[in-house]
């Protein structure tokens, strides 16, 4: 569609487009794109002033944009049957030819994929070119409020004004960060074609818990080997960095089992919810106790015993432990203390959303809703997320592909 016939079509006041889009996010954007190549007249519908807004702080602002490994495993368990038949026709590759295509260079560092400038604002502008390249119609501004099916499809938005298309995709994402423009309105507008939604709770998201050693610590960072605990059974592990806040735990080995932890807590309101942490986790337990009797054996001091091995802080905080030396006991101790979670930080501090519209309502290959033919969904809004490491917004631009696509 020329940019002159858009113009025009706003001029009359004629505001009808082949496909309409809610959502100028990642999975919007790359939506516009495909639909717009194949000549269709498209309009995204975006209630923020900007474009991708959440594109511009992922990956703190370096935009870990893709991995190299986007096997189903890295998806949740109910979503991983449509995430693989959409990586089956719009995949790594895929993803990283697009964006070749576009004009974007790209470097990958342990499997995860960024822009070579390390920068997400890159990765947005050649976006953007392209949205203008098509001549996609960008309605800023646009909360999509309500909408009707009949003969296509009418988006009303909060200030009343309507949109008329064929085909609409709702691609509005999920409910974190919500400043950033994904605030979970449009769970209530996929509801209104009978669409159900799973209940969306806060991931990739730090745990509030109440222990004196995260007061004390707060701020200090180390190594750890990290496993969830719920109902007495371990249900995640992961290694990275662990920080202790004021509020709780975080860090990237925290971030990365918050995903079963809030959903016991948020969606199961399960109480029995714990972090084990192995603050030692470059030593075996043997080796820990043997190297903590060799230091008794020299006669160092209590408060002093972890010196070399846990930051200064710690040996002072642990010095009870060593009062009446049990090296068993202190090994056993330093390699699974015990954090009851209270909660989560919420959607303010959450990188994903788990939840959404039934991943099992839409069919697979195309993300055509199953309720209502024309109607197609992409990125966050379904019930899909990702580990962290590229998982997300991977997922955002094969679907916003794939949704894009369809006629
Ligand atoms: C801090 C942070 C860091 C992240 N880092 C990474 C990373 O490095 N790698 C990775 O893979 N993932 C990362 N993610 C996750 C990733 O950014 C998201 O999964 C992805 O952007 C989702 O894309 P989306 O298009 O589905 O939704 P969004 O990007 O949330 O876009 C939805 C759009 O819809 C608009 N909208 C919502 N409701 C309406 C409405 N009613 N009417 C009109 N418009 C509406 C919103 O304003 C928004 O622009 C990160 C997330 C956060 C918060």
């Amino acid at each position: 569609m020329s940019h002159e016939l858009n113009v025009l079509r706003q001029v009359i006041g004629m505001l009808t487009y082949d496909t309409a889009i809610i959502g100028g996010g990642a999975a919007g954007i790359v939506a516009a794109i495909s639909a717009a190549r194949k000549s269709a007249s498209v309009i995204i519908c975006e209630r923020m002033p900007k474009l991708g807004k959440k594109i511009l702080v992922s990956g703190g602002g370096r935009c870990n944009l893709s991995n190299e490994a986007l096997d189903g495993p890295h998806y949740n368990r109910e979503g991983r049957g449509l995430v693989r038949s959409v990586f089956a026709r719009f995949g790594r590759d895929d993803i990283s030819g697009f964006f070749k295509e576009v004009g974007l260079e790209m470097y990958a560092e342990g499997g995860r994929v960024f822009p070579v400038t390390d920068q997400s604002s890159s990765v947005l502008k050649v976006l953007e070119m392209e949205l203008k390249r098509l001549s996609v119609t960008v309605d800023f501004g646009f909360e999509a409020a309500d909408i009707a099916g009949g003969d296509g499809f009418t988006v009303t938005s909060k200030a009343g004004k309507k949109i008329k298309s064929d085909k609409l995709i709702i691609a509005g994402g999920g409910k974190s960060y919500p400043a950033l423009g994904s605030d979970g309105s449009c769970y209530a507008l996929a509801k209104k074609f009978g669409h159900s939604v799973i209940e969306p709770v806060p991931v990739a998201v730090p745990l509030t818990v109440k222990d004196p050693l995260c007061h004390h610590l707060q701020g200090q960072k180390i190594a750890a080997r990290v496993k969830s605990i719920i109902d007495g059974n371990v249900e995640g592990e992961a290694a990275g960095e662990l920080l202790f806040a004021k509020y709780g735990l975080s860090g990237t080995a925290i971030l990365d089992i918050s995903d079963e932890i809030s959903i016991a807590i948020h969606r199961h309101n399960k109480g029995d919810v714990f972090v084990s942490a192995d603050m030692v986790p470059f030593m075996e337990k043997g080796a820990l106790e043997s190297e903590l009797g060799r230091r008794i054996g020299r006669k160092v001091q209590a408060e002093e015993m972890l010196a070399g091995i846990l930051p200064n802080k710690f040996s002072y905080l642990f010095r009870e432990m060593f009062k009446a030396p049990d090296t068993g006991k202190a090994a056993a101790a330093l390699k699974d203390r015990r954090f009851k979670v209270l909660g989560t930080r919420g959607w303010n501090e959450a990188e994903f959303t788990a939840g959404g519209v039934d991943a099992g309502e839409v069919e697979e290959g195309t993300l055509e809703s199953k309720l209502k033919e024309g109607l197609y969904f992409a990125g966050e809004i379904l019930d899909v997320h990702g580990g962290r490491g590229g998982y997300n917004l991977a997922w955002a631009w094969a679907s916003g592909f794939i949704a894009g696509l369809a006629e």
